[in-house]
């Protein structure tokens, strides 16, 4: 039998070790399955990985620490899980516990630094939230990720969609149509020209609802052979990629 060096704690079988504190638990594993359907505008996975959202996260039994990796830690997240905001969310019964997860997720990542990151958990929150029929949580929470991804580095064209789909969500009609008209008219890639036309259809009448990649891009009228189209996948934007994949025949 192999002797275990002094000095270094072994872990029980089938259990992890926290990164923040170093309680060890049992975490089960996840690994989500392709989706098969498209995802939502803001790229909420289609099913079978959007019914899943219960297992993206682990979560500490002792500190309460949340990741999707609990052995994994940056070295500012200690201190996060300390302070008293996350405590005190941690505490708070009125915000459904899996969203409390993914809040505080969101916390430790903005602490970080990490503000495109955290605005991705708050984003997750929201779909919680949506789940839940909640939607005075989820409009507040999408109002809170675009705070979020704004808050940090300047967003590219791609990822200003989804800001602009939050914000329809959220039903803040004014940011959603001035941010979408600024977006149009920087000539994006033609994929995501594609889908802000249809967001900018969306926020004229009013319509805050769940729509999915495949509504907004028709597939090219003209399609590339085979061999073309996988070497335009090398470098193809996220939407151009998702238009490829889901994009209704
Ligand atoms: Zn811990």
């Amino acid at each position: 039998m192999a002797e275990i060096p002094s000095g270094s704690r072994a872990v029980a079988a089938g259990a992890i070790r926290c990164g923040v504190c170093g309680t060890e638990s049992r975490q089960p594993p996840f690994r989500p399955s392709p989706p098969e359907q498209p995802p939502d505008l803001d790229l909420r996975p289609g099913e079978p990985v959007r019914s899943t959202m219960a297992r993206w996260l682990q979560q500490c039994p002792a500190c309460g620490y949340c990741a999707p990796d609990l052995t994994r830690a940056h070295p500012a997240a200690a201190e996060a899980v300390r302070a008293a905001p996350f405590r005190a969310l941690l505490a708070d019964t009125s915000i459904p516990p899996l969203a409390r997860r993914f809040m505080a997720w969101s916390l430790v990542l903005e602490e970080t630094g990490a503000l495109h990151a955290a605005a991705e958990a708050m984003l997750q929150a929201a779909w919680v939230a949506d789940d839940l029929d909640r939607p005075d949580l989820a409009r507040s929470w999408r109002q809170e990720a675009v705070a979020l991804w704004r808050g940090g580095p300047p967003l590219d064209a791609e990822q200003t969609v989804r800001v602009v789909d939050a914000l329809r969500r959220a039903e803040a009609w004014n940011d959603a149509a001035a941010t979408a008209r600024i977006l149009a008219d920087s000539r994006p890639p033609e994929a995501v020209a594609q889908v802000i036309v249809l967001e900018q259809r969306l926020i004229e009448a009013g319509d805050s609802g769940r729509h999915t990649v495949a509504t907004a891009l028709p597939p090219p009228s003209r399609r590339p052979h085979v061999s073309h189209q996988r070497i335009a996948a090398r470098g193809e934007g996220l939407w151009a990629k998702l238009r490829r994949l889901f994009g209704k025949g």
